[in-house]
């Protein structure tokens, strides 16, 4: 199975993405459809298809992400406010791109639970 997905093409810049942060292994870029103000999507340059192909030799990727989240918040002005970040797994989580991703959404307070 190709692991060739959407974000793949946003990674490789064959189609356009509101891009706001890239470092060597991690792009983050807003979503197209957001659920808050502030809804960006923060991934690993190296597709990994869900949650489930997590693993010791790819953990540091997935860290990365929180790093990356972490710097946004600063850079943003969320820290102190909060936000959320989550990340869907399969069909049952709500995932619709087999491309790990974290999503980041804040500006406004959240609800819970999420459905
Ligand atoms: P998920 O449903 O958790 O897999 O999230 C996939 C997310 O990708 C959704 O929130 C979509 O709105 C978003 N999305 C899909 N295509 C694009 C795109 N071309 N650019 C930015 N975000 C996208």
């Amino acid at each position: 199975m190709s692991s060739e997905t959407i974000f793949t093409k946003i990674i490789n810049r064959e189609i356009p993405a509101d891009i706001i942060y890239e470092d060597e292994n991690t792009l983050a870029f807003k979503d197209i459809n957001p659920q808050a103000p502030f809804h960006v999507l923060i991934i690993p340059k190296k597709a990994i298809a869900t949650i489930n192909e997590i693993n010791s030799e790819n953990s540091h990727l997935v860290g990365n992400l929180y790093v990356v989240a972490a710097k946004l918040a600063k850079q943003f002005n969320f820290s102190e406010d909060g936000y959320r970040v989550v990340m869907n797994c399969n069909e049952h989580g709500g995932q619709t791109v087999y491309h790990i991703h974290l999503h980041m959404l804040a500006g406004k307070e959240m609800g819970w639970p999420p459905y």
